[in-house]
C-alpha cells in the first residue's frame, strides 16, 4: 500500500517515521520505495519536520 497515490501499484513498502520538530509528534507513513524517495525530500526541506526512521518492510 502506497499512500502517495491510490493507482500506485508498487508492492515494495517502506515505512517512513516523521517527527514534528514543533509538538514532538511522530507520524509513521507507508509508501513504495520510489514514492518514499520523493516523500524523503519533501520532509527535509520542510523545517519542522524530520525524517526518523525509513525501513523497507519485507513480507
Ligand atoms: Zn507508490
Amino acid at each position: 500500500m502506497c499512500e502517495r497515490s491510490a493507482d500506485c501499484s508498487k508492492d515494495d513498502a517502506c515505512q517512513l517515521v516523521i517527527r514534528n520538530n514543533d509538538t514532538g509528534i511522530e507520524t509513521v507513513e507507508y509508501y513504495c520505495k520510489a514514492h518514499l524517495v520523493g516523500r524523503i525530500c519533501e520532509v527535509e526541506a520542510e523545517d519542522g519536520l524530520a525524517v526518523v526512521d525509513a525501513t523497507k518492510l519485507w513480507s
